[in-house]
């Protein structure tokens, strides 16, 4: 009896094999389909045109709340089987009309210099901040400056690492500067702080983003970025003349928040209904350029996922989800709250995939769950290739999926990572920046896993 059990194992074991062999060989022949479905026909990129055309969707804007629009009639347009918005109260953060860096003594007097408000910062009264610059290389010198920053503007001169060979990396450790420059400079007694964009691109535009959150004890100061070229002008001009004078007007502030809105939309299971897979990227856009990296691009990847398996008749086996998060920039609010009623009503997401990193050539999946999990992804390797990927591994997700504690996986799309800080967050971020092949090749990775996930699932 034990012998005949050990036999029927072995043989259920074998033939198990032989048909993950058999289905592993359809999966490739449908990856191709897809692969041919994204190159060939370029759809998603040119939804991506039409989303861009729009312009930037800074959270609480009317631009956004147009957008959002847009994209629940383009749901509905392409059929997906249930499109949602759900509401959510974003921050609500506005640039205002004015915006200036002036030299305001010397032979340059009158010269303008590039810069854009960081977000979350206060403007200035109308006749603008005038005062002396003193410059700084790291957080760590404005820390113990002394008495040096009082009533100065602290100009916080710091380099984005080029040496770094993860432009991520490089970008973590630079991005500290914007995120603490205003309230470091606050506690030094000084009145605005000037930082270097952060950035690799070597131009004179400036990249904003957002700044921590004032601290309630601390002075409230304005925080602008320079561009790179006026960044080393200023530099030279302050060694030239240590008392050169700068006026910097911002009429930047901030409103209550606002109504705004995650949209999702689904393809509902055959199989297993109840088991989610979500593709996504957020939705929300700093206010210069139109955010078609950061991350229209994301987005459109998600819904393309989605459009894919309508062009194809690909009826997923779990409910295939894209949903567009809003507000990553600048709280997040979207994130926490589709996390919040997630766990509300139970849903069980068995991945989330985020691409928020620009739409470059595919490198890898970065898988945020245990070992074991993971270790079930790797024989799909082979057919992820097609698409230019080349890992599957542990390390983080994305910002919005990152939230969802109780997924079984979170897994960030991991493009190359060269050139993506050459335009984030600055007016270099339009659709001519992003380029359709390398874009539709993510696209083609990121529906590949989803296909693979729908109809694989992952046992936990
Ligand atoms: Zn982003």
């Amino acid at each position: 009896m034990q012998k005949l059990s050990v036999v029927v194992t072995a043989l259920l074991l074998l033939s198990s094999l032989v048909y993950s062999q058999e289905k592993h060989e359809a999966h490739k022949e449908t990856a191709r389909q897809i692969l041919d479905a994204a190159l060939g026909e370029m759809k998603g990129y040119k939804i991506l045109g039409e989303l861009c055309e729009m312009g930037p969707r800074l959270s609480g804007s009317d631009n956004s709340i147009k957008a959002i629009r847009w994209a629940e009639n383009k749901m509905h347009e392409l059929g997906f089987d249930r499109v949602e918005l759900q509401p959510v109260m974003v921050p609500h953060w506005v640039r205002g009309p004015v915006e200036s860096l002036t030299v305001s003594s010397g032979a340059e007097k009158g010269r303008k210099l590039a810069i854009t408000a960081l977000g979350r910062s206060i403007g200035t009264k109308e006749e603008g901040i005038t005062a002396g610059v003193i410059e700084v290389k790291t957080l760590e010198e404005l820390r113990n400056i002394g008495d040096k920053a009082l009533g100065k503007i602290v100009f916080l001169n710091g380099q984005f690492d080029p040496t770094v060979t993860n432009t991520f990396s490089g970008y973590g450790r630079a991005v500290t500067h914007r995120a603490l420059g205003a309230i470091e400079t606050g506690k030094a007694g000084g009145v605005a702080t000037l930082i270097r964009s952060v950035t690799t691109r070597y131009d004179n535009v400036p990249h904003t983003g957002s700044m921590r959150p004032y601290a309630a004890a601390i002075k409230k100061v304005p925080g602008a970025a320079l561009g790179q070229i006026d960044a080393d002008y200023l530099s030279k001009a302050i060694k030239k003349d240590p008392n050169l004078k700068l006026t910097l007007k911002l009429s930047c502030k901030t409103l209550p928040d606002a109504q705004s809105y995650n949209v999702i939309a689904d393809l509902i299971g055959t199989e297993k209904p109840d088991e989610y897979v979500l593709v996504s990227g957020h939705f929300d856009s700093w206010d210069v350029g139109d955010g078609a990296h950061d991350d229209a691009a994301g987005c459109i990847q998600a819904l393309e996922a989605l459009e894919i398996f309508k062009r194809l008749n690909i009826r997923p086996k779990r409910t295939l989800r894209c949903v567009f998060f809003m507000n990553e920039e600048n709280g997040i609010k979207g994130a926490l709250e589709y996390a919040r009623v997630t766990e509300e009503k139970g849903i069980n997401h068995i991945a989330a995939i985020e691409s928020d990193r620009g739409a470059f050539t595919p490198r890898g999946f970065s898988v945020d769950a245990d070992s074991a999990i993971i270790a079930q992804m790797q024989p799909w390797l082979p057919i992820l290739r097609m698409a230019s990927i080349d890992w599957v591994r542990k390390g983080g997700s994305g910002v919005d999926v990152g939230q969802l504690r109780t997924a079984v996986s979170r897994i960030g799309f991991v493009p190359d990572s060269q050139r993506y800080f050459d335009y984030h967050h600055s007016a270099n971020d339009v659709y001519e920046a992003v380029h359709p092949r390398e874009f539709e090749m993510g696209a083609a990775a990121i529906t590949i896993l989803a296909y693979l996930l729908t109809e694989e699932g992952l046992q936990y």
